[in-house]
């Protein structure tokens, strides 16, 4: 289970981030250690406790994130990437804090009028997708997509370019989705069958959800799948 947003740092003082608070990938992990799965929980920075039983690994950039989560995907009947990883990251990283003063002079002396400075960006590996590509047959994998526009049809591309099972998509922009809210409300897009619309509910009954739709996948490839779907049984979640 991957959570939390990622910080791409430029020097020691300063990031580009996003507003994930993890919350979503948390419950998600609190639910399948619930129900006996064996957890572990990649998490980028937050704020909120880990949940009880469950083994957390913590990094704070995308190509940390990507070592820890190939890492330990390796043995992983179900990966559930719900952290809102950053596609892009500062190419250079400072050893030590830019002062003010020396971007103004790097600026004056690219000629920069107006003292803007520019800040160069390169693409991050893109964790979900490498997974994706090494995906064992008995492995189910969980995507998640935060859209303003189109969520379907971008939610149904996502599936078949990172090769995933679901892909759970969220409108961003939405007060009481996604980002930030405690409630949350998606669509569940899966490889056959249609789409699943979840209503607006708390994040900890939308986690139990979500594992209602990957469980029976889970059982599909292996037959007698060890640690997910053996312990106790949530109770279903009203549509
Ligand atoms: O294609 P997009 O980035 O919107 O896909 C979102 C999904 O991909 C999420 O599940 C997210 O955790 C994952 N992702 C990733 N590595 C990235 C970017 C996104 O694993 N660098």
């Amino acid at each position: 289970m991957t959570a939390g947003p990622t910080r791409e740092f430029f020097d020691p003082a300063r990031f580009i981030s996003n507003p994930s608070t993890g919350r979503m990938g948390y419950a998600l992990a609190a639910e399948a250690a619930a129900r006996g799965g064996e957890v572990t929980l990649i998490s980028g920075p937050t704020s909120i406790a880990p949940p009880a039983g469950v083994s957390v690994v913590r990094v704070a950039t995308a190509d940390e994130m990507f070592s820890a989560t190939l890492n330990q995907a390796q043995g992983a009947d179900l990966v559930l990437k719900a952290a809102a990883v950053a596609d892009y990251r500062p190419e250079d990283r400072a050893r030590s804090k830019v002062k003010k003063e020396t971007l103004r002079r790097r600026a004056k002396a690219a000629g920069a009028a107006d003292r803007a400075i520019t800040l160069r960006l390169v693409p991050t590996p893109d964790i979900l997708e490498e997974l994706g590509r090494r995906k064992k047959p008995n492995q189910v994998l969980v995507g998640f997509a935060a859209e303003t526009d189109d969520l379907e049809r971008n939610a149904r591309l996502k599936l078949r370019r990172k090769n995933l099972d679901l892909v759970v998509a969220n409108r961003i922009g939405v007060a009481g989705e996604g980002f930030e809210a405690d409630t949350n409300r998606a669509l569940v897009v899966r490889r056959s069958g249609r789409p699943v619309d979840l209503p607006l509910m708390s994040k900890e009954e939308m986690a139990r959800a979500i594992l209602d739709l990957a469980e029976p996948l889970l059982r599909e490839r292996a037959g007698e799948v060890p640690g997910v779907g053996r312990g106790r049984r949530a109770g279903r979640v009203g549509r």
